[in-house]
Parts: structure tokens; sequence; C-alpha cells
């Protein structure tokens, strides 16, 4: 590995937060999601001399200081990223099977298993948004380095990486491409050059299909875990980039998958439960994935206006 991560000591580290137990692999992420370019990442790296930093601090940050050439980012957005992808995964999961049963309703907490994961996304975002800094609660399902092979918190753990990687790249994306650090009028047009090029660039020379699934699924999951703190009156992630459902649909387009591909799938069946959080139900009646997610899709703009 050849990434310069600069943070406290090991010890104090582990004892920080169970997420970092995962450090060397969110670490090394960028590179394990593009095996096929991984010499070609770590030269540009080292002849860039990029760092990655991750700082304690509350709010959600992901952030590339241009100039200094360092990706910022801090324990509790890592928190958030793998607490979100757990509970996304498991009421997909959830929900997909209370479809095959022909359950006319289904009930975001309606089992241990999914109240548990609603329980430490509510944590973590409890976490993000007030110091940064609160200890993993002790009962709490958690991170951990070496969980049982498929497992919630393996797949869990494999989601959170690729999410990871994809806005590391989206980071990077920014340095490649010159971008400004300070906020300019073409600030949001970067933000979306910066999520293109990173969706492209994990994706243009990868030959496998179920390799690229996978970094597809991580595509939605970092997108969706920024739609789940993103509101209508706005924050600053809102300001500052595209509306999430828009990055999440030309991320998608660029993707080239098909309407059918199981990634719209999942991105509809979150979209539709964040939705109902936000008190919209809609009964969809589209026929592919895409048209379903389409739908959703539309009924996030709406509550834009
Ligand atoms: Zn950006």
């Amino acid at each position: 590995m050849r990434w310069a991560l600069r943070c406290a000591s090991m010890l104090a580290r582990v004892m920080r937060s169970p997420i970092l137990e995962l450090e060397t692999a969110i670490a090394a992420a960028p590179f394990s999601i593009v095996p096929e370019r991984k010499h070609e990442l770590g030269d540009w790296v080292d002849s860039e001399g990029v760092t990655l930093d991750f700082i304690d601090r509350p709010s959600f940050t992901f952030h590339v200081y241009t100039q200094k050439k360092t990706v910022q980012t801090s324990i509790a957005t890592l928190e958030y990223l793998w607490a979100t992808s757990h509970v996304h995964l498991v009421l997909y999961d959830e929900y997909g099977q209370a479809q095959r049963r022909g359950d006319t309703q289904f009930n975001t907490g309606g089992n241990h298993r999914s109240r548990s994961a609603l329980e430490i996304a509510k944590w973590a975002v409890e976490n993000l948004l007030s110091t940064g800094v609160q200890p993993w609660p002790e009962s709490f399902i958690r991170p951990h380095s070496h969980p049982e092979n498929c497992s919630d918190v393996h797949t869990a753990n494999e989601l959170f990486l690729c999410a990871f990687a994809w806005m590391m790249h989206h980071e990077l994306a920014h340095v490649r491409l010159g971008h400004n650090e300070a906020i300019t009028s073409r600030s949001l047009e970067e933000e979306k050059e910066a999520d293109v090029e990173a969706t492209k660039w994990i994706l243009s020379q990868c030959s496998d299909s179920a390799q690229a699934q996978k970094r597809i699924y991580g595509v939605v999951a970092a997108i969706l875990a920024l739609q789940a703190i993103s509101s209508p009156s706005g924050n600053s992630i809102m300001q500052t980039h595209p509306p999430t459902f828009e990055r999440l649909d030309y991320c998608l387009f660029e993707s080239g998958v098909d309407p059918d591909n199981e990634a719209y799938a999942f991105a509809a069946c979150i979209m539709q439960i964040q939705l109902a959080a936000r008190g919209v139900s809609i009964a969809h009646d589209g026929k592919s994935f895409r048209d379903i997610y389409s739908e959703y899709l539309c009924e996030f703009a709406k509550l834009l206006h």
C-alpha cells in the first residue's frame, strides 16, 4: 500500500472507534476497487503526493484541498457511511423478502434485524450532527475486521468500502481535473464533473461484470448515504453539490447499466423508504427497475420545490 496516512497512534485509533479496525482496508479501498488500475493510481498518488487525513470533527466531512493535495474525512463520517451501508442493505434485503412473501405492506422496523440496523443508523446521524466523537454504543452491531463470511457485517464492510472508494475517487478527480479549491460560479459544474469522472474511472477498464456490479452498488450506496442526510430546506451538501437525486441519476446513467439492473432496484427501494420517512408515499407502476426508480426520483425533485 502506498497511501500516506496521517492520524493518531494505532492503539488510540482502535479504542476510538470500531470503524478503525478497517483502517487498512479503508486506506487500500481506492486501489482495491480498481485492481486493474491500481499501479496507475499508485504512480499518480506518489507523483502528486496525495495524502489522506482522518480527523475528529462533527458534520459530514469529505473534502480535498486541491493545493495541498490532502483528502480530509472524519471518523464520524466513516461511521455514518458504514451504518447507512449496513441499514440500506438490510432494509433492501428485508423488503425483497416481504415482496416474495406477498406482504402488502413493509414495516421498516418489522424485526430485530432491521430495528437494530435502524438504531445504529440513527445513532450515527445523531453523532454526525452533534459532537462527532460519541463512542459507538456497546451493545450495537459494529464493523469489525474479520466478520463471518456473508454475514450482514461482512456485506456492510464490502459495500462501505466501495462507497468510500468512490467518494475518494470523487475527491481525486477534483485534483486530476485541476479544480479550484474556492467556491466559484463553476463549483456545481465541477462537482458533477468529479462525480462523472470518478464513476467512469472506476468502471471504464473493468472487464468482469460481477466486479462492475459491486462497484456500481458502491456508487449508489455513497449517494444514498448523502441523500439520507440531505433535507429539502438545504444543508451544506445541498448548497455546494447538485441535489443528491440528480447525482444518483447521472452517475447511474454514466455507469451504462441497463434499465433492469438491480442497482436501480436497490436505489428505488431505499428512495421509497426515505420518501416514506418524509411522509411521501406513492404507489409505483413502472415496468423496469429504472422506471420505478425514476418515479421516486421525480418525488425527490418535487420535495425541492
Ligand atoms: Zn466534490
